[in-house]
């Protein structure tokens, strides 16, 4: 077996998380994120395509970080929440904005914002970040 580097494999498993990319199962509609190649109702009689999730979701739980660690002290206090993208399919992520906003059960919609800073050269990571909607 060859070698294979990891970087690849790092930019695979990111990319969907960023596009919020999935799959579902066309023959029961059950949706998939991160992405699977086999249902689990269906098994191998299930069809399996590519599904993009809207880019909002439902906030079902959450805690908040108020000593962030390193590379994320400039955001704290902040939010990280369980986000229902459609039922059944969830994602975890920060939500941005004053923390004693975040609810259960409130709006939210992605944006693509700052993540972190990275080391002593400061390069800026940017990535998936979810905002609160009006109720
Ligand atoms: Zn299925």
């Amino acid at each position: 077996m060859p070698q294979m580097s990891s970087v690849p494999i790092a930019w695979r498993l990111q990319q969907p998380r960023y596009r919020l990319i999935g799959t579902i199962c066309t023959k029961c509609n059950t949706s998939y994120f991160p992405p699977r190649s086999l249902c689990q109702t269906c098994r191998d009689k299930g069809k399996i395509e590519k599904h993009k999730f809207p880019g909002t979701g439902k906030i079902l739980t959450y805690t908040v970080i108020r000593i962030a660690p390193e590379g994320f002290a400039e955001f704290a206090p902040y939010a990280i929440a369980i986000i229902e993208l459609e039922p059944g399919v969830t994602v975890a992520g920060q939500v941005v904005g004053d923390p004693e906003q975040v609810k259960t059960g409130r709006k939210v919609k992605t944006t693509f914002r700052r993540m972190y800073t990275d080391g002593k050269d400061g390069l800026l990571q940017y990535g998936m970040k979810w905002e609160l909607l009006d109720q």
